[in-house]
């Protein structure tokens, strides 16, 4: 590819045009450069290209080599999907996501577009909040499965699940080291983190729960709880709270009696 010379050029929308050149395919593409707003690169440039849909396709050729190297990692095999969901909610989809009230109708809604616009360098966090019950889990379980259909990793897991998962790692006999489980859950394009706020909290939960959290800025995690936002900065405190619903953040609130799926048991 033929680099022309870096000269600074004004562009609209906070982006400063680079520079111009001509991709291997033919097309003129404007290369752009923009402030990364958050995560652990805030502050830095970044470069964005326009004109072709080269680097579209190069990302997606990653994403699915990604997805094969992980599929066959040992780490990986430590959160096979049968053994963390239950058969019943294994075979949860949106059609089979049963709506009562119009809080679960936006619900589903919400999940189907999150999965429409998901893409892994456009980070979206959700936030499900609602009794036990309403669907919160057969929902993220859903988005789990369809975002994995469109090709990119995904993990559903319970957060006591999760600390169980990372305590027994310290064991001598276990063939995963916390390291192993971690760069996986950071790196995975989707997290869902089922059922946050249940865990018995103390200073090393705090420390692995928040680790993972702030070093997955600029992904896309889903969480479930049975606290509302309100109720979660009051369990956490406002600045742990505002680290889980952030300003990529959309908050869910599930309304109404038990739920269950057709002729499914949801626990979640
Ligand atoms: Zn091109």
């Amino acid at each position: 590819m033929e680099n022309i010379e870096k000269a600074k050029i004004p562009a609209p929308n906070g982006l400063t045009l680079l520079y111009e050149t001509s991709c291997d395919c033919g097309e003129t593409v404007k290369v752009y450069e923009a402030e990364i707003m958050g995560g652990p690169k805030k502050g830095q440039m970044k470069e964005f290209r326009f004109g072709c849909k080269c680097e579209e396709k190069k990302l997606a050729k990653e994403a699915q080599e990604q997805l094969k190297r992980l599929k066959h990692s040992k780490a990986m095999q430590a959160f096979d999907r049968h053994s963390l969901v239950n058969r019943a909610l294994s075979r949860a989809t949106f059609d089979n996501y049963e709506t009562a009230n119009e809080s679960q109708e936006r619900a589903l809604r919400n999940a189907k577009k999150f999965v429409e616009k998901f893409h892994p360098h456009k980070p979206i966090n959700l936030y499900y909040s609602g009794d036990p019950g309403l669907g919160k889990s057969h929902l993220s379980v859903s988005i789990a499965n369809a975002v994995m259909e469109k090709g990119y990793p995904a993990i559903f897991i319970s957060v006591p699940k999760l600390l169980r998962k990372i305590r027994n790692t310290y064991n001598k006999n276990s063939d995963v080291s916390e390291d192993q489980l971690f760069s996986i859950l950071e790196q995975i394009d989707l997290l869902v983190l089922d059922d946050i706020g249940a865990e018995n909290r103390n200073d090393w939960v705090e420390e692995k729960l928040f680790d993972l959290i702030d070093n997955r800025q600029g992904r896309s995690t889903i969480y479930t709880s049975n606290y509302g936002p309100d109720e979660l900065k009051q369990l956490m405190g406002e600045r742990d709270a505002s680290r889980i619903i952030n300003e990529d953040a959309y908050t869910i609130e599930l309304k109404g009696d038990n739920y269950r799926t057709k002729g499914l048991r949801a626990n979640g």
